[in-house]
């Protein structure tokens, strides 16, 4: 029997609203991207951006203020020049700037227009951020380069490069038959995701676990590469044996060897970019940080805090749980490696306590919060925030974590189900997982209540309970505590001393008097510049030092006390009289196959 309310006639209304709303819809929908190679002596690209099926009066377009992957606002609008705007018959369109990010074209009732604009390639090396060009290759980061249409993210989308002759180009984009340069995404998050190289580059293509990897090489061009590509094909590999998955339709490594600098790299959604000096073409450094960025294709990219993706371009997006997409992808990094038989236990266990090193020796882990430390990143580089890195601090509590959840499991549940758990629940769903969503998962997972553990790691700053925690997995901690001799000042070099810049509130030098801007000449009647900058180094805490100042016109002499600052080295190792279960816990954290995977049920 049918019932006819008010309500059901307001429902049937909606109903055929919403199934009309297709040819009301201001989003385009579709948009189809070009990205020409224009003038490499000036680093100039040309795009263009043509926006389908738009029924509106005005279309705007937007360059985001930052770059998935990397917390902070980066202004891409001023790589931008020359905006203009052409409707389908190619008649000039009126361009509005709405704000310095966003361009409004008046469509004058045609059902496409096309925005156009010249993009200076700013990316001083082969970097990450934003866009390279030069006479041989060439570098597009999607956010950097491409103009999202206002309220139509959703909208497929396309993209043809237009490159010199011979000149290739790689993008982990949907490929199109016939077309090596044109692309295809679903949405623009996802075409914006996925960078491109373009240029003469080296491609070593492979299938693996039948999806199709691709391992681009720029730079580097004398060497053998086909050492650390084998090895980039074992950390693939392990990769998808320790998540128990290959979540996409196939994956594209950009890397880029220069001669010198630090190794750094950005995850992308099937993909991701990294710059590592030549050296690392031997040698495991390189391999850890692609193990990293690898498995961000996991955690980050499919399991993520729901802020990020689908993602707002316009301001800086905060979420509390950085810790472990940064913290917790860096303690998979030594596990890939382990995995792929790239390293062994000696070095999964050199590598936690050189996280412990770095933490315990950091004041800061006493001012600032894991979350805090998150929240903040946009403050703070993109690393942490004041002081507190959430890599470090987060690796470590990844692995209490993984441990803490074997002990009251009996070594049924750790970190790769919670992981696996997670994974599922971002496929079921399509979104992120909420605030706290760790651990809820968590305690559903274990069936105990990680309240208490959560509350300890991430929002106080209590010492993690390293000692006790570790035994549980048959390990040992070694702590070596030594006093250090300890001045309390900052200064900086001269040509007639060290130029006192701050002191220690009361610490040493300040007791004895020192101020900001005097001129420390000599130490114990010693010249500081035949001392070099650790002049206290040699000397013992509770020593009482003569100093020499220069302040003004006067010539000081004073006697400062060195106190003592304690330095802390910690060592990890296996305790031989660990339990069996303690020794399986070890087993399961360092590579030996997970349990059977139950579902995630209890
Ligand atoms: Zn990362």
């Amino acid at each position: 029997m049918l019932r006819y309310s008010r309500n059901f006639v307001f429902a049937l209304l909606l109903a055929v609203l919403s199934a009309a709303s297709p040819t009301w819809a201001k989003a385009p929908t579709r948009v189809v991207y070009t990205v020409s190679v224009a003038d490499t002596a000036k680093k100039t690209y040309r795009v263009t951006a043509k926006a389908e099926g738009l029924t509106d009066p005005a279309v705007s377009f937007a360059i985001p203020a930052w770059t998935p992957g990397y917390y902070t606002l980066i202004d891409f609008q001023k790589d931008i020049a020359n905006v203009s705007a052409v409707g389908p018959d190619g008649e000039p369109r009126a361009v509005k700037p709405l704000d310095p990010r966003t361009w409004q074209v008046a469509t004058e009732g045609a059902k496409s227009v096309t925005i156009r604009y010249d993009l200076r390639a700013s990316e001083p090396g082969y970097g990450f951020f934003r866009t390279y060009l030069d006479e041989n290759n060439g570098f597009v980061n999607g956010p950097a380069a491409l103009m999202y249409v206002v309220d139509g993210k959703t909208a497929p989308c396309a993209v043809t490069y237009r490159v010199p002759a011979g000149w290739k180009v790689a993008s982990a984009n949907a490929p199109t038959a016939g077309d090596p340069n044109t692309f295809t995404a679903p949405d623009y998050d996802t075409l914006a995701d996925q960078p491109a190289d373009l240029g003469r580059f080296a491609r070593y293509d492979r299938t693996l676990n039948g999806v199709p990897f691709s391992v681009v090489v720029v730079g580097a061009e004398g060497a053998d590469h086909k050492p650390f590509v084998e090895n980039v094909y074992k950390v693939s590999e392990a990769g998808m044996r320790v998540f128990g998955s290959a979540p996409f339709p196939r994956y594209v490594y950009h890397f880029r060897f220069l001669e010198r600098g630090g190794g750094a790299g950005l995850e992308h959604l099937n993909s991701t970019v990294i710059r590592l000096p030549e050296a690392a073409l031997r040698g495991r450094g390189g391999l850890s940080i692609t193990a990293h960025e690898f498995a961000h294709a996991w955690n980050v990219k499919r399991v993520r805090p729901a802020a990020l993706g689908p993602f707002d371009y316009t301001r800086a997006v905060r979420v509390k749980d950085l810790w472990w997409s940064e913290g917790v992808t860096e303690y998979y990094a030594p596990r890939l490696l382990l995995e792929a038989g790239l390293a062994d236990r000696a070095y999964w266990l050199e590598d936690i306590a050189a996280g412990i090193n770095q933490l315990q020796n950091n004041p800061a882990r006493q001012r600032v919060t894991l979350e805090e430390a998150s929240l903040k990143a946009w403050e703070g580089g993109s690393q942490g925030f004041g002081g507190l890195s959430y890599y470090n601090k987060g690796m470590l509590v990844g692995l209490l974590l993984d441990i803490e959840m074997r002990r009251r499991t009996n070594n049924r549940v750790g970190l790769d189900h919670l992981m696996r758990h997670l994974l599922r629940e971002s496929e079921r769903t399509g979104r992120g997982f909420p605030e706290n969503g760790i651990e809820a998962a968590a305690t559903r997972l274990t069936g105990t209540d990680f309240a208490p553990f959560f509350e300890r790691a991430l929002r106080s700053t209590a010492d993690l309970p390293f000692k006790e925690t570790l035994a549980a997995a048959g390990l040992e901690m070694k702590e070596t505590v030594r006093a250090l001799p300890f001045l309390g000042l900052t200064w900086n070099p001269t040509r007639d001393g060290l130029e006192v810049t701050s002191l220690v509130p009361d610490g040493p030098a300040q007791k004895a008097r020192l101020a900001a801007g005097d001129l420390l000449t000599h130490v114990g009647g010693t010249p500081v510049a035949t001392l070099g900058g650790g002049f206290v180094r040699n000397r013992k805490p509770g020593e009482t030092v003569p100093l020499t100042i220069r302040r003004g016109a006067q010539t000081v002499e004073l006697n400062v006390t060195l106190g003592s600052r304690e330095s802390r080295t910690y060592k990890v190792a296996e305790e031989p009289g660990a339990t069996p279960l303690e020794r399986s816990i070890l087993a399961a954290i360092t590579g030996a196959p997970p349990a059977p995977d139950n579902g995630g049920a209890r």
